[in-house]
């Protein structure tokens, strides 16, 4: 920032507060016209970005017993660090996998609108399920790295859905971001 910007935010910085009580009342009315809709159904909500208690009924969050490798629910609990049988049949190249919910009904459809109808605001909300079921994989990692979408798919759908939710995970947990770590 040169001379110049600075002083120029500085003289800005007293009459912005106007501007702001201005958009803040312009907020107000807009929500009085359009109050906040559940991000799965039209339902109206206290907030913006958040479930109707209907929708936040219907996900299935997955939880412990599960498989330690690949994070599949385990009906009964057998007990601490017990894997799957298709985890020894056929090991995977990584050492754990973990989903937030179980991908049917509202969950789908969250996941189905975010990736095909450039609802990105979802984004937010889905990544702090991820970091719910991150088993401690999140808070213990150096870094976030998207997986990273195919140069054709990305022009078609103009925004990555794995470096939306990597960019507010990454917030959430305080973790450095390596977006174009990862090429395809
Ligand atoms: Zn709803």
């Amino acid at each position: 920032m040169g001379a110049g910007e600075g002083l120029f935010s500085g003289v800005l910085s007293k009459s912005a507060v106007v501007p702001r009580v201005a958009r803040d009342a312009l907020r107000s009315v807009f929500r009085m016209i359009y109050p906040p809709t559940c991000a799965a159904c039209t339902r109206m909500i206290g907030a913006e970005g958040a479930l109707c208690p209907e929708c936040w009924r219907d996900i299935v969050f997955i939880e412990r017993p599960y498989c330690e490798i690949l994070g599949i629910p385990f009906v009964r609990d057998h007990g601490e660090n017990i894997v799957s049988a298709e985890a020894i049949a056929d090991p995977p190249p990584f050492d754990r996998l973990r989903a937030a919910a179980s991908h049917q009904g509202v969950a789908r459809k969250l996941v189905h609108r975010l990736k095909y109808q450039d609802r990105t605001e979802l984004a937010r909300l889905m990544a702090l399920w991820m970091l719910r079921a991150d088993d401690g994989a999140v808070s213990a990692c150096d870094c976030i790295v998207p997986v990273p979408l195919h140069c054709y798919r990305f022009l078609r759908r103009r925004f990555n859905q794995s470096a939306e939710l990597a960019r507010h995970l990454a917030r959430a947990a305080d973790k450095p971001l390596l977006a174009g770590t990862l090429l395809r």
